[in-house]
């Protein structure tokens, strides 16, 4: 269900605010009635109409991909570099990524063209668990990982607790392997944490996002969520 303004707003026919306008002045039916209260909630089988004329609405649709390195999550790029969007070329809704994953990270990222959902699932409050993969530069002492746990001091804030876990370490080249497990999405904030222990990272994957893996993709493949999947994030 979705707000009657937002509905209109998402059909490219007005503003959010115009559209509210629509509504208290009486253009607006649902199912053949004049709906002029703001904040009346709308589902997929409703009928809206503005001045007599109905409202396209896309059918929400929801992809699971496994971002490649080298792919910007946009739905376009001034630079002319690949989009996450250019992978699904063949849908005619108009999705974008769910939050973002850094040009140079791979995994686990969503795509919908459901703002509700999209605006969900980024809320700070709604703490979603994700599961990241780094290869860092060196090989991070118990205490470095344990400021990590406690949560680590950066310029816009202190992280959150979160797990580390040492996966591998190759004392040759001086690199290790360390599953770093969050609940938050500042920007780069993976990135940044390992630099704040002087250890940059040298690849990243998002391995897990809330329930949902990885299992069975490729690089560059997507897939459906299945609504048992969608209802579970909500
Ligand atoms: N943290 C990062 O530093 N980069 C990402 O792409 C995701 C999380």
């Amino acid at each position: 269900m979705e707000r009657l303004q937002k509905v209109i707003a998402h059909a490219g026919i007005a503003s959010r605010r115009k559209a509210e306008q629509l509504i208290s002045e009486g253009h607006v039916r649902v199912n053949g009635q004049v709906v002029k209260e703001l904040g009346v909630k709308v589902g997929s089988n409703d009928k809206v109409e503005v001045d007599g004329i109905p409202i396209e609405r896309e059918q929400p649709v929801y992809f699971l991909f496994y971002k490649p390195r080298g792919v910007l999550s946009a739905v376009s790029d001034d630079k002319g570099r690949k989009v996450v969007t250019d992978y699904f070329q063949q849908i005619e809704q108009r999705i974008y990524p769910v939050g973002r994953l850094d040009y140079e990270t791979s995994g686990l990222l969503l795509l919908t063209n459901d703002g509700e959902f999209a605006n969900l699932l980024m809320h700070p409050r709604n703490e979603i668990e994700k599961v990241y993969v780094a290869k860092v530069k060196g090989i991070p002492s118990k205490e470095s990982l344990r400021s990590l746990q406690k949560g680590i001091r950066l310029e816009d804030g202190k992280t959150a607790p979160a797990k580390t876990k040492l996966l591998s370490m190759d004392k040759k080249k001086q690199t290790s392997i360390i599953e770093l497990v969050i609940h938050e999405g500042k920007n780069r904030q993976v990135r940044r944490m390992f630099e704040a222990i002087g250890h940059n990272v040298l690849k990243l994957k998002r391995e897990r996002y809330a329930a949902l893996t990885l299992e069975g993709l490729s690089p560059g493949d997507g897939r459906e969520l299945t609504a048992h999947e969608v209802k579970q994030l909500r």
